[in-house]
């Protein structure tokens, strides 16, 4: 599943997700990654409800393998990703890999090793040690420095067995808690999450001054991923 639906305020500009990447709309590389994945079935993309029109489109125009359902999001990442699973449910499968449509230079493998991870533990997140010394601040100044070593950043695709993480959406309504990621919701209810090594390439489109970085790297990959 992608996650497409937000309004990229920090880019000043809306749907980073439609954003050309080397003139190809960013989530359109989200996109056939999921669709090169071993064990992605089925393709469901929560999109807003200003550009669902548009990433359909965008989605009919790749002819992929796998079928894709566009569904409407919501005002919190949450609400957009509770759409997704629902859809998801109703095609009958059993998990998910939630994934950022402003991650464009995801690999396949991922989509599959998170999956697989969950089906293990109940949920899985890609993430990358923190190797930058982390300090917390406040007002501009200095308050300490984080210890690293157990640090990592989480990335997507996270995947989740669908019961599990529709108990757990019921669990943070019911406790009103906003999150920015769903594995916040299984921590928050002392759940396992496993930790797949994710891609440092593997970043998010945030600020405008990332998409010559992203561009670049794109086109840095030199060899193709075997397809499935
Ligand atoms: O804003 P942020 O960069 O954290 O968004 C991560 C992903 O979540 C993006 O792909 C964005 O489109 C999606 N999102 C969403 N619905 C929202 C907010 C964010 O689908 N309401």
């Amino acid at each position: 599943m992608i996650v497409a639906a937000g309004r990229g305020e920090r880019m000043g500009l809306p749907d980073k997700v439609l954003l050309p990447i080397n003139g190809e709309p960013a989530i359109a590389l989200s996109l056939r990654a999921a669709d090169a994945a071993r064990r992605v079935e089925q393709i469901v993309v929560v999109a807003g409800a200003h550009s669902g029109k548009q990433i359909a489109d965008i989605a009919s125009g790749l002819t992929l393998a796998t079928p894709i359902r566009v569904v409407e999001g919501g005002a919190r990442r949450q609400d957009s990703v509770l759409a997704g699973v629902l859809a998801a449910r109703a095609l009958g499968v059993t998990s998910v890999a939630v994934h950022d449509g402003a991650r464009p230079l995801v690999l396949a493998a991922l989509f599959d090793q998170t999956l697989d991870a969950a089906e293990e533990c109940g949920a899985a997140i890609a993430a990358v040690p923190v190797v930058d010394t982390v300090k917390r601040v406040r007002n501009g100044r200095v308050l300490e420095t984080v210890p690293r070593d157990e640090l990592w950043a989480a990335q997507t695709p996270q995947a989740f067995m669908i019961d599990r993480l529709l108990k757990a959406f019921d669990e943070a309504a019911r406790q009103e808690l906003t999150v920015t990621d769903e594995a916040s919701l299984f921590e928050a209810l002392g759940w396992p999450v496993a930790v797949v090594p994710g891609d440092a390439m593997n970043l998010k489109l945030t600020y405008p001054g990332d998409l010559p970085l992203l561009e670049a790297l794109a086109r840095s990959r030199t060899r193709p991923e075997p397809v499935r």
